[in-house]
């Protein structure tokens, strides 16, 4: 760059040597040159007017060339450096240290904020904003007259609300003056996960403790005390379901973290619905003796392609829902069948149901209807966050249909492989 800078100071000095030299060598050979050509003196002394002439359009056309040269060099290396700026997907711009006036703006930064020339940064890069803002790095990138290493830092920009990280840096702009240089990244979405990930941390741990306190409680009280067989067998039968709740309750979050940082791998084959069912159904401990498992599977289903781990875990989801939101017991029917091009998987109980206005919120992180008086027990929010971030990784659908007091449906709608996977011989359905 400063290559480029200083031959760029040299050029008018090369022109000025170039046209001197042509100047020169035309004074001394061109009179030489006419007197050995022409030797009629009176038609000497009439080509000198012409040879005059011609020294002025050649030293003309020579200057054009090379001032056009340059400067086609110079815009050369100046539109590259500014393909450079604009494909960034970050603000880069160049402020005036003292006027705050902009300089320059790169094509994302006048995407965002519009029109720039002329005016000042406080004015079209921030909002509220009377003069030079508050945050305003300056008094940080020159200290006692002396130029410091680039500043970092994060700030939440006042017209759009995006977070960006900012690196900021006092230069010489082309002519000379102080300037403030700034190239701003945007972090918001990486904000956003921080802190999706700081609420999901404190809500888990929250949650975590309901259980961990049953476990705590009932494994002192079989340590301590030395109970009949029956309430020996209850106890631990209220262990297990705690300790299970727990490890579902960590594994849902493992997983969301995973899924929204992109970093979960999926393993795609030839699943066959009866016997995904079949297997959550044996896995299936959790279910209390009020509730009735009943599993409707159409023989007649083809294979699918899915990642049998993703969807047990999204099933095991409905699954325990379907439990915690029936206290009253009853059927859970969990159920698979083929409509036209998708196999559609479902899970229904007859539980306290959910009116219609929420059938579409509880998808969302953390999301939990205010029904505390009906349900006995806890949970996180997070378990149909999962199985939807599942489902569309699956290129499926999941929807609940439900009332109040009418219990509740969930179902998923997935994808018919597009081919036929043969049937496997242990299919089947009940
Ligand atoms: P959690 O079950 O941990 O609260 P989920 O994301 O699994 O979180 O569910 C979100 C909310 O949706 C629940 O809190 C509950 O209010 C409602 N819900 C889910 N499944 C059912 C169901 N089968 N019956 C009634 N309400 C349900």
């Amino acid at each position: 760059m400063s290559r480029n800078r200083q031959s760029a100071q040299h050029i008018p000095l090369k022109i000025a040597v170039i046209y001197a030299a042509f100047g020169a060598l035309w004074i001394l050979l061109s009179d030489r040159i006419l007197t050995t050509l022409v030797r009629d003196p009176g038609l000497v002394s009439r080509l000198q007017t012409y040879k005059g002439w011609f020294y002025v359009l050649v030293t003309a056309i020579l200057l054009y060339l090379l001032i056009r040269h340059h400067t086609t060099a110079l815009k050369m290396q100046f539109d590259e450096i500014r393909t450079i700026f604009d494909a960034l997907n970050s603000i880069v711009y160049v402020v005036d240290f003292e006027s705050h006036e902009i300089l320059y703006l790169n094509r994302q930064g006048e995407l965002l904020f519009g029109d720039w020339k002329g005016k000042f940064c406080y004015d079209v890069l921030q909002t509220g904003q009377m003069g030079k803002c508050a945050f305003c790095t300056n008094n940080r990138l020159i200290i006692d007259g002396v130029l410091q290493p680039p500043y970092l830092w994060e700030f939440q920009n006042t017209a759009n609300q995006r977070w960006y990280q900012c690196i900021d840096k006092a230069i010489r702009w082309t002519d000379g003056r102080l300037t403030r240089l700034e190239i701003a990244i945007d972090i918001t979405d990486t904000k956003e996960m921080e802190r999706i990930k700081g609420e999901m941390l404190s809500a888990v741990s929250h949650e975590m403790r309901t259980p961990l306190t049953a476990v705590l409680g009932f494994a002192e009280y079989l340590v301590d005390n030395d109970p009949p067989e029956e309430e020996r067998r209850e106890h631990l039968r209220v262990l297990l379901s705690e300790a299970l709740r727990l490890n579902q309750l960590i594994d849902n979050f493992l997983r969301l973290t995973r899924l929204k940082a992109r970093r979960e791998s999926y393993h795609m084959a030839p699943l066959h619905p009866a016997e995904l069912l079949n297997s959550l159904i044996e896995k299936c401990v959790t279910a209390s003796p009020r509730h009735h498992l009943r599993l409707e599977v159409d023989k007649k289903i083809p294979a699918f392609w899915g990642d049998q781990e993703g969807l047990l875990l999204v099933l095991d989801n409905l699954l325990s829902n379907a439990v915690k939101f029936s206290p009253q017991g009853g059927d859970i029917v969990v159920g698979a069948r083929a409509v036209q091009d998708e196999i559609f998987l479902w899970v229904k109980d007859q539980g306290i149901g959910m009116p219609p206005e929420e059938l579409e919120r509880i998808f969302t992180d953390f999301y939990r209807i205010d029904n505390t008086d009906q349900r006995q027990t806890g949970g996180t929010g997070l378990g149909l966050t999962l199985a939807r971030e599942i489902i569309q990784l699956h290129q499926g659908r999941i929807w609940a249909e439900s009332a109040p007091g009418q219990g509740s449906t969930f179902f998923l709608a997935l994808p018919a492989a597009p081919s036929r996977i043969p049937a496997s011989d242990t299919a089947g359905g009940n």
